[in-house]
């Protein structure tokens, strides 16, 4: 590592905030009863980032919470097992734009130009920093252990809101919100995937998904399966052999490890920028492209595991059947039948279904998913796709009947289970550039038009003038004076009337 390079490492990105200006004061009347007018479920890089794009956008009784104990509990730190992000280290992420904000900028304030330009890709623990960094310094103050447990629509309001339950402590609180903003992480769109003939292995305490924390010291001499072949199979296998498992044994369904990248075909920005225009049956079709060519390890996941001896791969190896014999796990995968492991981990990827996400569960039936919106053709089929909501422009949740569920579109969905909709994982960084501003207008937007009477009254209101006839009363003409031409006095073109509007708008 360089040597630290400045002895201030936040001083551009002060600068930058000093002269960006101070953010717009709050534009969003407040309506008696109702706490906050945005809330951001999570508080990780998109609540964050969330939270900054709504003061900037001048909504400012947002409030940001999450069930986590705090940062140090993040994501980042507990599951998520790779030595490096597997995105391109340049990506714009939740600094939304201001480079000074940047990880760029972050990281080589902190240990100089070259250092980053000697990384390949970002290492998680860095990244880590960064966001509780840049969390901290745009003072995004997060509920830490607060649960949303419960969304209720309430229909006899002056403007459409919610009633949330939330839970702290163990004590439960109900608050009223306007807008309601799901930044709730990879399993925040339905639940971490275990596959049935995993289920007694779990419920014996001898199986576990990668979502979950996972004690590796305890995998020292053990013989650990590890099924799933995508990178957080291959992340955990890595940390398992690190931790000194005797044997780590990782089974794939497919006769090889997927290795192309699709969705790389459409990171242009034409595509990017647009994908949400696209039909639905192109957007389909390329969903389906990607879940059936399965997701890539990155090939520094590959190269950790392979050095070891003990690591062996089965391809075209599904778990067939599993049954706990003591304290072990008794496999029939593939052709092999009784395999005997120690322990086992899932890395077998995460659901799209409203109706697993306890604070979703109640409106489940009322979301308009894919198989409302679009039907494949039959060799195109995929239940797990069709179960995923259809998100419009703006990440809102939309009705699956026209006219039975209008407040849905209140709900904004940032996270994995907006998929099929918008072309890229929401929550990882590449979602961040494009789909948080998207969502932020259109929150400005309904909140606007929810209280159209109000703002046409704040718009139509008596203003000031800015000065009075007096300043330029002696200089009205009176009649008799020279003219113009005897004076030598070249007249001008005169001025553009100034009509009352262009001067409201003046600054
Ligand atoms: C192993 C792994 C590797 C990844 N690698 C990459 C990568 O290389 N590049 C990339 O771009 N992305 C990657 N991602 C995806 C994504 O970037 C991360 O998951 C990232 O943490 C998402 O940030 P987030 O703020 O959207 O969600 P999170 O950081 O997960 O934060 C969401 C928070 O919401 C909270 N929450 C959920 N439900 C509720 C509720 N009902 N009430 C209150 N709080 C709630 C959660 O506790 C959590 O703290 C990876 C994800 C994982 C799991």
């Amino acid at each position: 590592m360089n040597a630290i390079t400045s002895p201030d490492p936040d001083l551009l990105a002060r600068e930058t905030l000093r002269l960006l200006g101070p953010a717009p004061d709050n534009w969003v009347p407040e309506h008696a009863g109702i706490t906050h007018d945005v809330l951001v479920v999570g508080g990780g890089q998109s609540g964050t980032a969330y939270a900054f794009a709504l003061r900037r956008a001048g909504i400012a009784r947002t409030t940001v919470i999450d069930n986590a104990s705090g940062p140090a509990a993040s994501a980042w730190r507990l599951r998520a097992r790779m030595q490096k992000l597997r995105t391109p280290k340049n990506l714009v992420g939740p600094e939304l734009g201001l480079p000074a904000l940047s990880f760029q900028a972050w990281y080589e304030a902190r240990e100089g130009a070259k250092a980053y330009a000697a990384l390949d890709r970002i290492p998680r623990l860095a990244w880590a920093d960064y966001v509780d960094w840049l969390r901290d310094f745009l003072g995004v103050a997060v509920r830490w252990g607060t649960h949303l447990l419960r969304i209720d629509h309430v229909t006899d309001g002056a403007v459409p809101h919610f009633r949330v339950t939330l839970q702290h402590g163990g004590e439960q609180r109900v608050e009223t919100v306007r807008k309601i903003v799901l930044a709730t992480g990879v399993s925040g769109g339905g639940a971490p995937f275990v596959p049935p003939v995993l289920q007694a292995a779990v419920d014996a305490g001898l199986a576990a998904h990668t979502a979950s924390t996972i004690d590796f010291a305890a995998l020292r001499g053990k013989t650990v399966a590890v099924v799933g072949a995508a990178a957080s199979a291959f992340d955990a296998a890595g940390v398992a052999l690190e931790a000194g498992a005797h044997a780590v044994h990782l089974f794939a369904r497919r006769d090889h490890i997927a290795a192309s990248p699709v969705a790389r075909t459409r990171a242009y920005p034409g595509l990017y920028d647009h994908y949400h225009s696209l039909p639905d049956a192109l957007r389909w079709s390329q969903a389906l492209r990607y879940r059936r060519a399965g997701s890539t390890p990155p090939s520094d996941a590959l190269d950790r595991v392979l050095r070891h001896p003990h690591f062996h791969l089965h391809l075209s190896a599904p778990w067939r059947s599993a049954r706990v014999e003591g304290a072990r796990v008794v496999a029939d995968a593939g052709s092999a039948s009784s395999l005997p492991f120690d322990f086992v981990i899932a890395g077998t990827g995460y659901s799209s279904e409203p109706l697993q996400r306890p604070e979703l569960a109640a409106l489940a039936p009322h979301i308009r998913r894919w198989r409302d919106q679009y039907t494949p053709p039959p060799d195109a089929r995929d239940d797990e796709l069709a179960a995923s909501p259809f998100l419009g422009a703006g990440l809102e949740l939309q009705e699956k009947t026209p006219g039975a569920a209008p407040w849905l579109r209140h709900i904004h969905v940032h996270n994995p289970g907006g998929f099929a909709s918008v072309g890229v994982p929401l929550g990882d960084v590449p979602s961040m550039r494009r789909d948080i501003p998207a969502a932020v207008a259109r929150i400005g937007h309904d909140l606007l038009h929810a209280d159209l009477a109000l703002h046409q009254a704040r718009i139509d209101a008596d203003v000031a003038p800015d000065f009075g006839a007096e300043r330029y009363a002696a200089a009205l003409w009176q009649g008799g004076g020279p003219s113009p031409a005897a004076s030598g006095h070249v007249p001008q073109a005169p001025e553009a009337p100034q009509t009352p509007r262009q001067s409201a708008l003046a600054p």
